[in-house]
């Protein structure tokens, strides 16, 4: 997998040329989130490219925040986002923040200024977009792109001082109204904003565009490869005049890779905030979110995560990923590292008659039956247990081998039980059975004295400890349900079931982030918020089997 996952990335052809042919000398990467939400699985994607190109390589990687635009932007994410890095397994060369180049950013414009390659500009927003062109049409020049120098550097001064309004004034490049590249002509650099900033305050009136302070962020750290998402495909040209009218010393090249997509997931954070916002989730963590964070509190490890970006590879190739192909990773790395115990989700209570008032008996039980050096554990059994609910049919349909009247199964790890009984309410609903139980058929003992076809998880329920379970379904509805729909029409009103049920009296002691295989359930994590003294509440990671296969 590793190999076939090496030879996609063309990216890291490309490095491999430039060190051999002495291009570059040391390979610089950065990964350069806005701080204006939590990453999510697409940015882990970018983050495992960038740190892993590098580190191949004996290369750096920098976390650079690319803080532009203070309005939609806050230290809760800057913060959140080195939480995420790291837990990914990755560690930064040095943290910088775009706002840390301002100064230059401002002296470089000033340059441009002086070259006669930027201008005033004091059309509207609207009249710009209306002069802009179109993809057949060539557009037209400001009325205000033969301002003189001076008159530049005087009105650029004032646009920093505070002096106009937001919107009034704007700094344009001078480059071609004229090119077939719409991002050529003429393209904005600096705005006006009287924002507060999360990191310099209200030193400044003005702020760069992307497009202007991505590039020269790049050459003051000495990246070497600019790794980012296709859409910038078309402003590389933009990216290279910047690099170059600005008389940048290092010369960072622009790289683009297709952007992860994931069925029936959320890819942007400005979707995933009115998640947030509107309280459809409990918040940017919430195990339904596509977030790292979230992904991290349902129960997916950074090992699985780093797997799956390893074997989506790298490509220009715009794609859809099955999201079965997650959850094909995170069962992967937790098959042998979980341990197995019994949950019941549903519980019925069943008495087993003829077992003897007020005894308990320990029984032994393998921790993981795939993986002997995980021991084993022992689990009490007594007269009162609980089964799952749908364990028992009254009425069943052929080839139902579970509970039912005069039917016989194995409890896992135990007994034979026999159902001798079902208990109703007066409604008719069955709230208890009774069973009988066979002594000789104890599990272990090499018992051959007859066969049955159902197996059983339970629980003993006078030391069982209470539990909530928490199941997860997308968060949106299948793509065929929800098409043509408002945003939020297509959230799946079924997106989270919660259940109380008990598991094994050794989960009393159960942390925050604990992983354990529920025989028959599947993969569950012990929720770090909700989880107290007392109370254990488990998110469901996945299930536990699946007919995908990612190598089909
Ligand atoms: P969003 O649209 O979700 O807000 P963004 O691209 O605006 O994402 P940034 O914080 O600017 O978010 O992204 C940081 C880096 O992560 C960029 O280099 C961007 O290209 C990359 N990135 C974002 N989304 C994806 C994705 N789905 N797949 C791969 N890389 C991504
Ligand atoms: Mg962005």
């Amino acid at each position: 997998m590793e190999n076939k996952a090496s030879s996609s990335n063309f990216i890291k052809n490309i490095v491999s040329d430039d060190l051999q042919s002495g291009k570059v000398s040391e390979v610089v990467t950065r990964f350069p989130p806005e701080p204006n939400g939590y990453l999510h699985i697409g940015h882990a994607k970018s983050i495992c490219l960038n740190f892993e190109l590098a580190d191949e390589f004996n290369g750096k990687t920098n976390l650079r925040f690319d803080d532009t635009n203070p309005a939609k932007e806050d230290t809760e994410y800057v913060e959140s986002i080195q939480e995420d890095v790291r837990w990914l397994g990755f560690e930064w060369d040095d943290l910088r923040f775009a706002s840390d180049y301002f100064e230059e950013l401002y002296d470089r414009a000033v340059l441009l200024i002086k070259k006669g390659k930027a201008f005033v500009c004091d059309l509207s927003a609207e009249q710009m977009r209306e002069m802009r062109g179109t993809l057949t049409q060539p557009g037209q020049n400001s009325p205000y792109r033969d301002r003189g120098v001076e008159e530049n550097l005087d009105l650029f001064a004032r646009m920093r001082a505070g002096e106009f309004k937001d919107g009034e004034r704007i700094l344009r490049a001078k480059i071609d109204m004229a090119s077939p590249n719409i991002n050529l002509r003429d393209p904005a650099l600096y705005r006006i904003a009287h924002a507060h900033h999360h990191r310099t305050g209200d030193a400044w009136r003005i702020y760069p565009m992307y497009d202007y302070a991505h590039p020269i962020s790049d050459a003051i750290e000495g990246v070497t490869h600019s790794v980012c998402t296709l859409e910038f495909e078309a402003h590389r040209p933009l990216y290279d005049w910047v690099i170059e009218e600005c008389e940048m010393e290092a010369k960072p090249r622009q790289y683009e890779f297709a952007r992860l997509n994931v069925t029936n997931t959320i890819m942007s954070k400005r979707y995933l905030k009115m998640l947030v916002d509107q309280g459809v989730v409990e918040s940017w963590d919430d195990p339904r979110m596509p977030t790292i964070s979230g992904l991290r509190r349902k129960g997916y490890t950074p090992e699985a995560l780093r797997a799956f970006c390893r074997e989506i590879g790298v490509a220009r190739a715009y794609s859809v990923v099955d999201e079965r192909m997650l959850e094909f990773f995170i069962r992967e790395d937790l098959k042998l590292k979980a341990p197995r115990t019994m949950a019941v989700l549903q519980p019925l209570k069943v008495v087993i008659t003829n077992y003897p008032e007020g005894q308990v008996e320990l029984l032994e039980a393998e921790n993981n039956a795939e993986n002997e050096a995980m021991g084993t554990r022992q689990i009490p059994f007594s007269r009162e247990i609980y089964i799952e609910q749908d364990d028992f049919m009254e009425n069943p349909p052929n080839k139902y081998f579970r509970l039912f009247p005069g039917n016989e199964v194995r409890l896992k790890n135990a007994y034979f039980i026999k159902c001798e009984e079902a208990i109703k309410d007066a409604d008719g609903n069955v709230v208890e059975l009774r069973c009988t139980y066979d002594p000789e058929t104890k599990s272990g003992t090499g018992f051959t004295g007859r066969k049955v076809k159902g197996t059983i998880h339970w629980v003993e329920a006078t030391r069982a400890v209470p539990a909530e379970f928490r199941l997860f379904e997308p968060l949106l509805l299948d793509e065929e349900e929800g098409a043509d729909k408002e945003f939020l029409e297509r959230i799946n009103p079924n997106s989270l079931t919660t259940l109380q049920g008990f598991v094994e009296p050794n989960m009393k002691e159960a942390q925050g982030q604990d992983k354990f295989q529920f025989f028959r359930h599947g993969y569950f994590n012990v929720d770090p918020k909700h989880t107290s003294a007392g109370r254990v509440v488990f998110n469901r990671i996945v299930s536990l089997k699946s007919s995908f296969d990612p190598k089909a």
